[in-house]
């Protein structure tokens, strides 16, 4: 079996992606965001110290995340693939990622980008805002997030690529050729 990183920036289609290839690989779906989502909504301690970083759109610091994440791994010892969404986001959790995966005997075997620009990402988001109908606040913590990606998390591209470990999709398109080029890529 096969673990994946599938990176993008949010309004990428990760989501629906996601969805997708689990359905096909049956991959254990790891997303930090949910499980952040998940601890914040249960008011756990962990919950606690993240809520409010998370609400402003920032990054949780490295050290909670990656000791969350590893908590998830170890939870699923049985897991035949992992999809990781939405991690790793800066180059020490990438570091981090490829340590938890060699100590346990394995991998991560592919990393597919899912290219779709900061001008495409704010359209579509907008787009959805005026069909939505959503709040000024939630548009100030989104574009926040945004940045973020654009600003941070994108430089954790260039440690994969100079591993020749990255894959790049076009992410703009028919859902379904998108889901067909992922495909390829995991299957070749
Ligand atoms: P998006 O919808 O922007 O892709 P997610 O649902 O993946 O966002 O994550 C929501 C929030 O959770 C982020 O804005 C950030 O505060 C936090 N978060 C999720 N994953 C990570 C990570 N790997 N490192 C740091 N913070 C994270």
């Amino acid at each position: 079996m096969i673990n994946l990183v599938l990176f993008g920036p949010p309004g990428a289609g990760k989501g629906t992606q996601s969805e997708k290839l689990i359905q096909k690989y049956g991959f254990v779906h790891i997303s930090t965001g949910d499980l952040f989502r998940w601890h914040t909504k249960n008011d756990t301690a962990l919950g606690k110290r993240v809520k409010e970083i998370m609400n402003s759109g920032a990054l949780v610091p490295d050290e909670i995340t990656i000791a969350m994440l590893k908590e998830e791994l170890d939870k699923n010892p049985q897991a035949k693939g992992f999809l990781f969404d939405g991690f790793p986001r800066t180059v020490p959790q990438a570091e981090a990622l490829d340590k938890f995966m060699k100590d346990n005997g394995s991998a991560i075997h592919h990393i597919v980008a899912l290219d779709v620009s900061e001008d495409e990402v704010r359209a579509r988001i907008a787009k959805r805002r005026t069909i939505e109908n959503r709040v000024d606040d939630e548009e100030e913590k989104l574009n926040k997030r945004i940045t973020e990606y654009f600003s941070k998390t994108i430089h954790v591209l260039p440690y994969y690529k100079n591993q020749g470990r990255l894959d790049t999709v076009q992410g703009i398109g028919v859902i379904e050729d998108i889901f067909k080029n992922i495909c390829a890529v995991l299957d070749k």
